[in-house]
């Protein structure tokens, strides 16, 4: 089993994989990623592709969002997991920014809007090209992380902080790689053979497989 493992080379093949690959979100622009980003939560990215249409027909910018009331919202996002609360974020959210221009892409104001976390805020800001202040840490990067040895344990926000401790800045979308892979390769059960990330993973090289 590799122990020594040097991250900012082993990682680079992933890196080259996903380059530039966009977010599943179908979004139009930040506005509408920043909307689908929060509703997503807890729910499924196809779920929230399907109803996003006729949400933004009816709310087509900060602006209008900023007047909705909960019900009216409500009538667009039932079904998301968690609906009425994150319909109270959106509008929280949109109050406070006023416009799509009043969009901050950094990480301590994203933060502190209404029902956005530091991943959600990682997504947005490197979907809307802004340089990386962390590492996005989703439900799948919480698998493949440990699985490829990089980071250990089951809390997001450690895993993050040791892979930033690892990898240089210039390679912090390493966490929205590993998204990826863990979406088509390393799912909860891993095609290890058809993995380019086999040589140094320490799943793999310790015949767990
Ligand atoms: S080798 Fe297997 S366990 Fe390791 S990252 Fe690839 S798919 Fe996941």
């Amino acid at each position: 089993m590799p122990t020594d493992i040097n991250w900012e080379e082993a990682i680079k093949p992933l890196l080259k994989k996903y380059k530039g690959k966009r977010h599943p979100l179908d979004y139009a622009n930040v506005y509408q990623l920043l909307v689908m980003v929060v509703l997503s939560a807890q729910d499924s990215d196809r779920h929230i592709n399907q109803l996003a249409p006729k949400l933004f027909e009816a709310y087509p910018d900060m602006a209008t969002l900023s007047h909705a009331t909960p019900d009216a919202l409500m009538f667009y996002i039932q079904g998301v997991r968690n609906a009425a609360t994150k319909a109270k974020w959106l509008i929280g959210i949109a109050t406070s920014v006023k416009t799509d221009g009043g969009i901050p892409l950094k990480q301590d104001p994203l933060t502190a809007l209404p029902g956005i976390g530091r991943k959600s805020a990682n997504v947005i800001m490197r979907e809307a090209g802004a340089a990386a202040e962390g590492i996005i840490v989703d439900l799948h990067v919480l698998r493949v992380a440990p699985r490829l040895g990089i980071a250990s344990g089951t809390d997001a926000k450690k895993i993050e902080q040791q892979m930033m401790r690892v990898l240089p800045q210039k390679q912090w979308d390493a966490g929205m790689a590993m998204s990826f892979l863990g979406r088509e390769i390393c799912r909860p059960q891993p095609k290890c053979d058809l993995c380019l990330m086999n040589v140094v993973c320490a799943y793999y090289n310790s015949n767990k497989h």
